[in-house]
């Protein structure tokens, strides 16, 4: 078995994925065949999923989004939201996801005349029925526009559908000049209705957008924070020696990071994957989570984020399972399904994997320090080393 195997095969959980950012090459182009729209580049899906890989690769957040004019161009009917919804699940169960939430921007579909209730509808349908057909768990996040001026709207549809597969509420888009305490109302009328705040924030901007996420905006996750690195104090070696107020305050609060490093390095947020923090915020036991951003812009799956930590940041297969817990502590389920999840799948599903890796002692591992065997109930410090 090669790490990559091991880590497909291992239960994992993903909490920001953008439903627009991972759809399949083949079904954009059909889509854009049955909705006449022309703009596509080429129709061919490899050379397709080519231009947006190299388009999202330019280092830039806006122009990384570009991408997305296609993506939601044909995305604008019931159907073609429905099947979206329902491959990304199939495409999470091929990846061993448990549980995904997705989210995505209802303003965006609705040129051809849905309504935004519609919209979420058909998005839920889809993801309804990728849940009985593959099994895989979902949330629906939906987000608001930090350009735009009607997030109040969103944020209540948002608590319109939080019976029916809504668990929260996020604030997405370019993120300079436009901070989030402008959309200060959308996100006091989550609050007052005892709802879930994630906001993009320490993407493309600094530490000041992230404390604003939380200290004003009541954001109970962070969507990258890769830029928190500019309130931690390094020695020469990279060792933290001091922490400011804003990153003590999120370790001490334990407010979940979700980190999503190939974007990162597509976007610019960091320049190269070896300077993205990480490593240093996994070891200062901040809450990191691990997820995919946008599969398709950024050519990724679950496993491929956690194959780029465990070759970079040198985390073994017990750190993924401490950071797949993570994610499924800090997913906006309710309590006692989070329990269910880390309980019947993630933890037994960690077991197994253990279990067949010290049936097999040769396991090829490359570059790395990455299997620690748990044999009867106790872990060995026992390494497997190629
Ligand atoms: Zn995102």
């Amino acid at each position: 078995m090669t790490a990559e195997e091991i880590i497909k095969s291992i239960p994992k959980v993903v909490l920001h994925d953008h439903l627009d950012g991972g759809l399949r090459t083949q079904t954009i182009i059909e889509l854009a065949r049955d909705e006449r729209y022309e703009k596509l580049p080429t129709t061919d899906p490899g050379e397709l999923a080519a231009w947006f890989h190299v388009g999202a690769n330019k280092g830039d957040l806006v122009e990384f989004l570009k991408g997305f004019e296609h993506t939601a161009a044909v995305m604008q009917s019931k159907e073609a939201l429905e099947r979206t919804a329902f491959e990304m699940l199939e495409d999470m169960k091929n990846d061993g996801i448990c549980y995904v939430e997705t989210r995505f921007a209802p303003v965006f579909h609705t040129k051809n005349g849905l309504y935004p209730e519609d919209v979420v509808s058909a998005v839920l349908e889809g993801l309804e029925k990728g849940k009985s057909k593959f099994g895989v768990g979902y949330g629906l996040i939906l987000c608001g526009m930090r350009n735009m001026k009607n997030t109040l709207e969103i944020a209540e549809l948002a608590l319109n559908f939080r019976d029916q597969g809504v668990v929260g509420f996020d604030l997405a888009g370019e993120e300079g000049g436009y901070p989030p305490r402008k959309h200060l109302e959308a996100f006091q009328s989550i609050q007052r209705a005892n709802f879930n705040i994630t906001i993009h924030a320490g993407e493309a901007f600094g530490k000041e957008s992230i404390w604003q996420a939380i200290q004003w905006c009541g954001a109970h996750r962070i969507g990258h924070a890769t830029r928190l690195w500019e309130d931690l104090s390094l020695d020469k070696e990279g060792n933290v020696v001091k922490l400011g107020d804003l990153a003590q305050y999120i370790l001490d609060k334990r407010i979940p990071l979700e980190i999503c490093l190939l974007s990162n390095v597509h976007t610019g947020a960091v320049d190269k994957i070896e300077n993205h923090p990480f490593g240093i915020l996994f070891k200062e036991k901040f809450r990191v989570t691990i997820n995919t951003d946008d599969r398709l812009m950024s050519d990724t799956t679950m496993t491929k984020e956690f194959l780029t930590a465990v070759n970079n940041f040198d985390i073994t297969l017990d750190d993924v399972e401490k950071i797949t817990i993570n994610s499924m502590k800090s997913a906006f389920l309710h309590y006692n399904e989070r329990l269910q999840y880390i309980y019947k799948i993630i933890k037994p599903g960690f077991q197994k994997i253990r279990k067949k890796i010290s049936s097999q002692p040769q396991v090829k591992i490359k570059n790395l320090n990455f299997i620690r065997k748990k044999d009867s109930g106790t872990y060995e410090e026992t390494v497997y080393k190629l």
